[in-house]
């Protein structure tokens, strides 16, 4: 401001503007006269609009991701196009993010790629049908496939929390399994041989020391010919024992003078071999071994878990899980456990509970967004904070044909995302969105975040979470394959199809008493009805090809969870 008045006179000198910030305000004191008054503001009124984000809070990183040139661009300050009033006008509206266009933009981007709505052309200018192309379910899942970000390698601790993972390394063992030779019963541990110089087994023996499962023993004196020693299951054989004969073949013959301990024993077996009850070192696993490749995962069985955990694993480089945020849109919409009665309108948030629930089920870490308004910039805004959290957003609502459906504009035009697919021809889940967004991270890297925006129908946002969004998921840990396992499931009753589009009919599939799978519809399939999926274990995948499954015809179905168990 002082630059631009001492261009006009040296007396500025003798004014001095003062700016600050006080809490989240900007504040600018001008000169008195309204000449000089307005003069100074004219200096400053362009960079107004990126001041006050930055006064708001936002944060500076991502305000300037373009860096000065877009900063500039966008404040109208070099481009010579743009007139004060043009650009003072368009901030007013739509604030940072694409400055310079006083007019409504196209409906095809620079590539004549269809484009979102834009939102502040009005309901008159909006589409009347979506400009996105309808994809197959198939296509959409191979433009999941396509688009997902490669995973990426972390180190993991070998404990619990490795559950759910995947090897991003082949794994050796570092030590044998048993590390030292190890009897298989409990008994008495003694040399037999073919050897001439060995006797018969068969006979009395001293019993001259004792070898227990337990560790940190010096290893116990060498047994010679003729002796035993008596030992217990995993316990290290004595130096020169070859076998171990199980106490159930022996008889007590005579005890030390206290009657505490034996003195002698008789073996009642003649042909004891070499090896016999032992496991010899590295028998189980070897070291160096590998015991897991790259690409195994480790189930809640607990068998790879416990693989590695015995020969002595520390840790492993696994795919890292991606961190999925929740997000529920519209401002019908309360949070779930709002006390007290709904006012005209309302209605509960039953998403992102849901969401949030199959997407841990799922055994993915899932922070709640919460719910963002109608209001472009709210969206705008929780969305860009919520790339700082999160690896996958999940959005629910935004994405019908409704004029404040803000969904795909947002993604679009404010994030500089793009919209895979934005149709699918499914029942339920036509309008189901998949887009990625470039990111700047903390560290200046370029990453991809990936943006799924699910119809607002409670039981169509289900579908399509375990339709699209966990193959996505899946992709991302290194999973393989990924989605849900398919069965073929016999049906309970006749189940109607829709002819246009691949439906998705919940269903209880259980084992019946052949031991055969059958599925039970949950009943009324319409796609704001979330009780469609209770006690659903499966998705139906209907036909399109016929309008009716009938009773006892076998049909594909999705598993989702757990079949039961049919006693
Ligand atoms: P929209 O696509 O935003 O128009 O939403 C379609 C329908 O789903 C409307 O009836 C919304 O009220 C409803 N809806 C959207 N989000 C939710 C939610 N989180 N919980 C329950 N219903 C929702
Ligand atoms: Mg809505």
């Amino acid at each position: 401001m002082l630059a631009a008045s001492l261009a006009v006179t040296p007396f500025a000198v003798m004014s001095r503007p003062v700016a600050g910030v006080r809490n989240n305000s900007l504040i600018l004191t001008l000169p008195g006269s309204p000449k000089g008054a307005k003069e100074n503001l004219q200096s400053v009124i362009k960079l107004l609009p990126h001041a006050c984000q930055q006064a708001a809070g936002m944060d500076s990183r991502t305000l300037h991701v373009g860096g000065t040139e877009k900063l500039e661009q966008d404040a109208g300050v070099k481009a010579q196009t743009a007139t004060p009033s043009t650009a003072g006008h368009h901030h007013h509206h739509h604030g940072h993010g694409h400055g310079g266009h006083a007019m409504p933009r196209a409906h095809t981007s620079p590539e004549e790629r269809p484009m979102s709505n834009d939102p502040n052309a009005g309901p008159t200018r909006r589409y009347r049908e979506s400009p996105y192309p309808m994809l197959s379910v198939e296509d959409a899942l191979n433009q999941i496939a396509e688009h997902t970000p490669e995973p990426l390698i972390t180190n993991a601790p070998v404990d619990e929390s490795l559950v759910g993972s995947v090897l991003a390394e082949d794994v050796t063992a570092r030590e044998s399994v048993p590390a030292f030779r190890a009897s298989i019963v409990d008994g008495y541990a003694i040399i037999a041989s073919k050897h001439m110089m060995v006797p018969s087994t068969k006979g009395i023996f001293p019993v001259v020391s004792v070898s227990h499962a337990e560790a940190g023993e010096d290893e116990a004196e060498a047994l010679n010919i003729g002796e035993v020693a008596r030992i217990t299951t995993g316990a290290p054989l004595p130096p020169g024992a070859t076998s171990v004969v199980m106490v159930e073949d022996t008889v007590l013959k005579s005890q030390t003078d206290d009657g505490k301990e034996e003195k002698e024993i008789e073996i009642l077996t003649a042909d004891i071999e070499p090896g016999e009850n032992v496991r010899e070192v590295g028998s189980d696993v070897q070291a160096g071994e590998v015991v897991m490749k790259r690409g195994e995962g480790i189930t809640v069985v607990g068998g790879e878990f416990g693989l590695l955990a015995s020969v002595g694993t520390q840790e492993v480089k696994v795919y890292k899980k991606p961190v999925v945020g929740v997000l529920s849109t519209g401002d019908e919409i309360i949070p779930h456990d709002r006390a007290g009665e709904l006012r005209h309108g309302e209605v509960r948030d039953t998403n992102r509970p849901t969401l949030l629930t199959a997407i841990r089920g799922s055994g993915f870490e899932a922070v709640d967004l919460g719910i963002a308004s109608d209001k472009p910039g709210a969206l705008e805004q929780t969305l860009r904070d919520a790339m700082r959290r999160v690896d996958v957003i999940v959005t629910s609502g935004g994405v019908s044909m409704g004029e404040l459906d803000l969904l795909k504009p947002t993604i679009e035009r404010q994030l500089g995302g793009t919209i895979h697919f934005g149709r699918v021809s499914m029942k339920p889940g036509k309008p189901t969105t998949f887009a990625t967004v470039p990111f700047k991270s903390n560290t200046g890297e370029r990453e991809k975040k990936v943006i799924f925006s699910l119809p607002g129908n409670p039981a169509s946002a289900v579908v399509t979470y375990h339709l699209f969004v966990l193959p996505s998921l899946h992709k991302m840990s290194g999973i393989s394959p990924v989605g849900l396992p398919k069965v073929k499931v016999m049906l309970e009753q006749d189940v109607r199809c829709d002819t246009k589009r691949s439906e998705y009919h919940r269903v209880l599939v259980s084992v019946n008493a052949d031991g055969r799978l059958a599925a039970t519809s949950t009943g009324g399939q319409r796609s704001s009805r979330i009780g469609s999926f209770k006690g659903a274990n499966g998705l139906l995948c209907l036909p399109t090809t016929q309008s009716m499954v009938k009773k006892g015809e076998t049909c594909d179905a999705l598993i989702m969870s757990k079949i039961l168990s049919n006693l």
